[in-house]
């Protein structure tokens, strides 16, 4: 590689990225379509995927897709990766963003609950990176990232749904690097400290948490989507192309506390 900049550059490179309309999603859709990327963009509110392509497009200047879908819906899951080849002709990166979550004590969880944010956050995650993963095998290639969480190692009170899920997603990024290592696909996951979006406005909202959760970073302040975007973009990027099977910690150091 002549310019070690090229090793960030996603030009010419099609990525889908769920959730893409807020949030986190939104920090790693700028990330990728600032490297070069064209993007598809999928989520349920059809205007605020609208407003963030438009913005997107205007400052970056690729292409930009929206895909208004609810993806606990698995049977779409064919036709959003045929939406995506028909406008682009191929496939090269999927971010496994999108999720919810519902804070309640362990002893108040019911079925629904766990149905709830298991179906988003594992069963939707599992099998739109298994749809992806057919593409990218008869392509030969691809990068594929989940959001995984520090819930995936250790627990936080009132959210043991979202923990046992986001345990399952540390898990799944392993199996996935292996079984899909042999067709040149690249299997990682990014693990988010805590960033102020709607999922996490309640606990910001609240000043005891707000004041325990920031005493424990070691660089004491709270992530940003951009902090996100960034590893996201060094994991999608050729940069990370010797690298498979990892969560990485994007948490100003909590892990390491
Ligand atoms: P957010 O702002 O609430 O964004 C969630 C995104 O997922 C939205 O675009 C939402 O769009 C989409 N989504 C939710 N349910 C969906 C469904 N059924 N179908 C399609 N799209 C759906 O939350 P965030 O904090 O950015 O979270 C993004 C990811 O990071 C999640 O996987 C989360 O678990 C993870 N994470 C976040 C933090 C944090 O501190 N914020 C920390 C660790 C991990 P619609 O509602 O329009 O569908």
């Amino acid at each position: 590689m002549s310019n070690y900049l090229d090793v960030f550059s996603l030009k010419g490179k099609v990525s889908i990225v769920t959730g893409g309309g807020r949030g986190i999603g939104l920090g790693i859709a700028k990330a990728l379509a600032g490297a070069g990327s064209d993007l598809v963009m999928v989520a349920r509110t059809e205007s605020q995927l609208r407003e963030a392509a438009d913005d997107i497009a205007k400052e970056y200047g690729g292409q930009v897709e929206i895909i208004p879908a609810d993806l606990t819906q698995v049977q779409q899951f064919p036709d959003i990766i045929k939406r995506t080849l028909s406008r682009f002709g191929r496939l090269d990166i999927f971010v496994n963003n999108a999720g919810s979550n519902i804070r309640k004590s362990f002893l108040e969880v019911t079925v629904e609950d766990c149905q709830t944010v298991m179906e988003i956050q594992l069963k939707s995650a599992y099998f739109m990176a298994q749809t992806v993963a057919k593409e990218m095998v008869l392509a030969g290639s691809g990068k594929i990232i989940n959001l995984a969480s520090l819930t995936s190692k250790i627990a936080v009170p009132n959210i043991s749904v979202y923990g046992a899920a986001k345990g399952g997603i540390f898990s799944l990024t392993k199996s996935m690097a292996l079984e899909l290592a042999p067709h040149n696909i690249n299997v990682n996951a990014v693990a988010p400290g805590y960033v102020r979006t709607a999922m996490t406005e309640a606990a910001f909202k609240d000043k005891d948490r707000y004041d325990w959760m920031l005493s424990r970073i070691p660089l004491a302040r709270f992530g940003t989507a951009e902090d996100i975007g960034n590893t996201v973009l060094f994991l999608a990027s050729p940069a990370s192309d010797y690298l498979t099977g990892e969560v990485i910690y994007v948490d100003g150091g909590w892990m390491a506390a």
